[in-house]
């Protein structure tokens, strides 16, 4: 029997926060400087967006179900740093048939963040159009919940998500500040 398709599954942006200037190894690129501010990145999650969004959450990313290597992704570089705060997702559930289909989300996100890329080959390692990156800067400020309707997307705050998750599993996963945010009734939806 073929498994059940999660209803979240899809493309994505994660959208990040550095909130000063870091150096760290991305995995095989090596060495990389990325300075304060606004990022995003494109993937696709076929176990569903939330599911996905639980491993960005883990500080540390330790290996599961016989996995070898702990990071799998470039992206698990930043996450697991103490200077990156997931500010959220954009969620676009389409059916994944093809990488393509990322790859030309992704440029449409670029563009749409005016986007500077800090490190060539980011989250690009299997394109089949010949991508630069799947990651850049927001260099035009564009709030996140703008983002999500100039590319066709759902703005999912990280706190929304969390609670989602909690429910999903029965437990907190993410930052304690984020839970903080959500206890105090201080959430933002920006
Ligand atoms: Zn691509």
């Amino acid at each position: 029997m073929p498994r059940k398709r999660p209803e979240d599954a899809g493309l994505y942006v994660l959208y990040l926060r550095i909130t000063r200037p870091i150096r760290t190894r991305v995995l095989k690129l090596g060495y990389h400087h990325f300075e304060a501010g606004d990022y995003v990145y494109v993937g696709s999650a076929g176990n569903g967006i939330l599911n996905r969004l639980h491993w960005h959450c883990r500080r540390t990313k330790r290996p599961t179900g016989g996995r070898k290597i702990g990071k799998q992704w470039h992206i698990d570089a930043l996450t697991v740093h103490d200077a990156v705060e997931l500010l959220g997702v954009i969620e676009n559930r389409v059916v994944l048939r093809s990488k393509r289909r990322e790859c030309l989300w992704a440029e449409e996100v670029r563009a749409a963040v005016a986007g500077g890329m800090p490190v060539p080959g980011f989250g690009s390692t299997n394109c089949t159009l010949g991508c630069d990156a799947h990651f850049w800067r927001v260099t035009n400020g564009v709030p996140p919940r703008s983002l999500a309707r100039k590319v066709g997307g759902e703005w999912r705050p990280i706190e929304y998500c969390l609670l989602a998750l909690r429910e999903r599993t029965g437990r907190r996963c993410g930052r304690r500040e984020v839970w903080r945010r959500v206890e105090r009734g201080t959430v933002r939806y920006g």
